[in-house]
């Protein structure tokens, strides 16, 4: 367990659900953003629920896992000022 940011990884694989479904806001969504940032556990873990929740959601209504992504690094990138990473 590390601690980066303002949540622990047990917070934030708590809020991962609400994250994808972009039921976060505010402080919340932007410690979240962080730990996913420096967490390589985390991101992994919210990583996995976005493809899952992405396939479902192609199934339903044809949007992309990428797009999900993309959103991420766009997020990250505005807190941290960078340009994001498109793999
Ligand atoms: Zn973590």
């Amino acid at each position: 367990m590390s601690h980066l940011g303002d949540f622990l990884c047990e917070e934030v694989v708590a809020r991962v659900h609400r994250f994808i479904d972009d039921e976060l806001h505010g402080g919340e969504l932007i410690a979240m953003l962080q730990h996913l940032e420096g967490c390589e556990s985390c991101s992994h873990e919210a990583d996995v629920h976005i493809r899952l929740k992405g396939l479902v959601r192609r199934a339903c209504t044809e949007a992309a896992p990428d797009h999900l992504r993309h959103r991420i690094s766009l997020h990250i990138a505005e807190l941290s000022g960078a340009v994001p990473e498109l793999a």
